[in-house]
């Protein structure tokens, strides 16, 4: 089970993992965007990470909400409210959980997403984060059926993120700044689905034991 300790690991993690990608997502987002994406990412999760050791949230869904807050504060541009929302709709599908099992994590995941889609009103390949989460979802709602344990589950959601993300490079963006740029924004691949990628590969590290 993972538990509001695990969750925590998790998000300090991608502090960290933000910090040290910081210089990579915003060169991604130089050629197709505005050069911020990759600050964007660290100020957030430098927030969220300050707050969650200010507020000391005691259950799940309170940790995620927290994530939330502080992302959708601090994040700006198109990113801070669809990872806000990622988070938001993360924490609702937690409420009164003490605990969370392999189903309960893919429906987090589940949730998130539902958010983001609705937010952005993105659909898959209009290279966006979402090219990366969508395959990443079925991958681990299929891991999941299959009885693998959590472990694995967030392991193969991390390869099909990874996928999707590279992907993203011949596609012509559709959504964000980017789709500005028209077909120019072919060849590259897209910042915020590396971030998505980073996110579940940073799961599969931390979030179990
Ligand atoms: P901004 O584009 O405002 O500078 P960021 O650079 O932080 O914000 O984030 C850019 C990323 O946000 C893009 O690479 C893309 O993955 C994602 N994005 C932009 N618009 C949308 C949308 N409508 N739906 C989903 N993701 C989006
Ligand atoms: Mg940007």
């Amino acid at each position: 089970m993972i538990n509001r300790d695990n969750l925590i690991a998790w998000i300090e993690a991608l502090a960290q993992v933000y910090a040290e990608n910081k210089q990579y997502l915003t060169q991604l987002d130089s050629a197709i965007g505005d050069a911020d994406h990759g600050i964007n990412m660290d100020r957030g999760f430098t927030a969220v990470k300050a707050d969650l050791a200010k507020t000391n949230p005691q259950d799940v869904s309170a940790v995620l909400k927290t994530a939330a807050m502080s992302l959708i504060r601090t994040v700006g541009g198109a990113s801070g409210p669809l990872y806000g929302t990622f988070f938001m709709r993360a924490s609702a599908v937690c409420a009164n959980k003490t605990g969370l099992n392999e189903a309960d994590v893919v429906a987090l995941f589940e949730a998130g997403l539902e958010g983001i889609l609705q937010r952005g009103k993105a659909e898959l390949n209009d290279k966006t984060m979402v090219d990366a989460q969508t395959p990443a979802l079925n991958a681990m709602k299929q891991a999941l059926a299959d009885g693998a344990d959590l472990k694995t589950i967030l392991q193969k959601g991390t390869a099909a993120a990874e996928e999707g993300m590279k992907n993203t490079i011949p596609l012509q963006a559709r959504k964000g700044r980017a789709s500005y740029l028209g077909e120019r924004s072919v060849g590259h691949q897209d910042p915020g689905a590396t971030s998505s990628y980073l996110m579940l590969k940073t799961a599969a590290d931390t979030l179990v034991g």
